[in-house]
């Protein structure tokens, strides 16, 4: 009689960091998954938007995990893993099956995404629960709080996104709530100013980060024979950035997860 023996879980890897220093608390080895339907123009990885590229390498969780653990000594109490994109909820199986085996080993987990894909539909929602048993962590974009123009910077409503904020604030899940500054696109006092009030009606925030938009990417969207969406639009100055970092008070966030 045969047996069926079961397939690995595979996940589309782009890239790996073994010290990432600005992706959650402490030193972290940064895994990048492959592939995102978000078209935000002032993405400095459009590399990784093929969901099935055949340059990205298929690895299993417990490849990454062995590769990860040569660096644990430099993780210290609060460092660990980060999977971030691309976006890494389009390959929810693989990050169960490499979170799980990590908080298994008492590895510090931590997910950074833009939530695009969140959906109460089944079946991605009892994967996501399951998957927030074994998450510590959710670093979290909102790119634009306004619907139109984040569907003008991004490509997509931002109706789900705020969804899985409002879901991760009900079951307490701790979060870091990241926003691009861009000129001419989300540098308005009028959608800070939503956005302020939108994070203050959460109560799992544990950090706010103005993240400055920069030109950094730009060669990428060259390399691939795209036109870059934001030229001739410079990085904010120093003073806008502190406007953003008032208005979204992000001051009265501690951070308690970094110390
Ligand atoms: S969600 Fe991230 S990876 Fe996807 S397009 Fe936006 S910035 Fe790029």
């Amino acid at each position: 009689m045969s047996t069926i023996t079961e397939q690995p879980i595979l996940g589309n890897v782009h890239s790996i960091e073994s010290f990432g220093s600005v992706d959650g608390p402490g030193v972290r080895f940064i895994v990048f998954m492959q592939g995102c339907r978000m078209r935000c123009q002032f993405c400095h990885n459009p590399d990784t938007w093929q969901i099935n590229d055949p340059k990205a390498k298929q690895r299993t969780a417990d490849d990454v995990l062995q590769e990860a653990l040569n660096y644990k000594s430099y993780w210290g109490k609060k460092g660990g893993i980060t999977v971030s994109g691309g976006e890494p909820l389009l390959q929810i199986d693989f990050l169960i099956d490499l979170f799980k085996k990590a908080k298994a080993m008492g590895i510090s987990t931590t997910l950074d995404s833009c939530g695009k894909p969140f959906t109460h539909d089944e079946p991605f929602f009892s994967k996501f629960e399951e998957l927030m048993q074994y998450t510590d962590l959710v670093l979290f974009d909102i790119k634009q709080i306004d619907n139109q123009k984040h569907k003008e910077l991004t490509g997509q409503s931002n109706d789900n996104i705020l969804e899985l904020a409002k879901y991760l604030s009900d079951i307490n899940k701790p979060v870091w709530i990241r926003h691009v500054l861009v000129p001419f696109r989300s540098d308005y006092d009028e959608f800070l100013i939503r956005l302020d009030k939108f994070i203050k009606s959460l109560n799992n925030v544990d950090k706010v980060e103005i993240l400055p938009y920069h030109t950094m990417g730009k060669y990428k969207w060259e390399e691939m024979g795209l036109k870059y969406p934001l030229e001739g639009i410079e990085p904010p100055t120093d003073d806008r950035v502190e406007n953003a970092k008032k208005l979204l008070h992000t001051e009265d966030y501690k951070g308690y997860l970094k110390r």
